[in-house]
């Protein structure tokens, strides 16, 4: 499996747009890995996690076919993650000899729910007819061309009640496949989840952690987490056997209030075991 980090930032991006706090300033001097867009990730070249408002400058910087992609998952509707309004113009004389003319869009009700009220009165029905909805249940499994895609329900979106987020268990369902858990956003995770994880059984091959506050400790009472979360998650997920001795460990999605760049993530973090993700950042699992 191929897994592409495309975006690595928290919602303001970093530089964060209207900022200009000292974090914001000093990663636009230092550049590089430091610059970082809204977070989105491509698996293999057919599986999309989000559709964050950057996804067209994540085309132009790593020279993507995003005409590939034939699975579309959505984490939760937050602007970073969920810029439905792009679907627009996928298809028809916007977008010539796509190689899948069908996508298939995995998510919440509630993201399902902000696409209908908001965007698809926007959408021609040619265009419409391409895009294939399958509204999620947590813990329910479900079939996606090569892989199985199974929603866990986040601790996130804590300011509006009975909203729907999820993070993902996503495996390649081919003999030897490869599988990943990408826990954006999320804080810490619910025992329903832990019982679920527990049951699993087995090691994934990436553990993709929510790293939003950096050295800042959230705690559980947040829907982010910093890398003190993410070391005590993985404690966790090593005892239920999820975190394996090869499973390889990413911090993602960074806020510019975490203030440790780069540089300092990578000093701290490498020797404790994570790789610390950059726009571009791709594994080879
Ligand atoms: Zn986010
Ligand atoms: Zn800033
Ligand atoms: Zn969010």
């Amino acid at each position: 499996m191929k897994f592409q980090y495309l975006g690595t930032a928290a919602a303001e991006g970093w530089p964060a747009v209207f900022c200009r706090c000292e974090a914001c300033e000093e990663a636009a001097r230092r550049g590089g890995k430091n610059i970082r867009t809204r977070s989105q990730a491509l698996v293999n070249d057919d599986l999309l996690l989000d559709l964050p408002p950057d996804t067209y400058l994540h085309k132009l910087q790593q020279g993507l076919d995003l005409s590939a992609v034939a699975h579309l998952v959505i984490t939760h509707w937050h602007m970073d993650h969920f810029y439905p309004q792009e679907l627009t113009i996928r298809g028809g004389c916007y977008s010539h000899n796509m190689k899948s003319t069908d996508l298939h869009i995995y998510c919440g009700a509630d993201a399902k729910e902000f696409f209908d009220s908001g965007v698809a009165w926007e959408m021609e029905k040619e265009l419409a007819e391409h895009l294939h909805w399958h509204v999620l249940t947590a813990f329910q499994p479900v079939e996606a061309g090569p892989y199985r895609i199974t929603p866990l329900p986040a601790h996130h979106m804590l300011e509006r009640p009975g909203s729907t987020p999820f993070f993902y268990l996503i495996e390649e369902t081919k003999e030897g496949g490869k599988s990943v858990l990408y826990c954006h956003d999320t804080g810490h995770f619910s025992e329903e989840v832990w019982d679920y994880l527990s049951r699993y059984g087995k090691a994934v091959d990436l553990i993709s952690f929510d790293c939003t506050g950096g050295p800042v400790k959230n705690g559980p009472n947040s829907g982010h987490m910093g890398y003190d979360d993410n070391l005590l998650m993985r404690e966790k997920l090593r005892e239920t056997g999820i975190c394996g001795p090869d499973t390889v460990c990413v911090v993602n999605h960074f806020s510019h209030n975490g203030k440790m760049l780069h540089e300092e993530l990578c000093e701290t973090l490498e020797p404790l075991g994570f790789q610390v993700s950059w726009d571009g950042m791709t594994l080879d699992l």
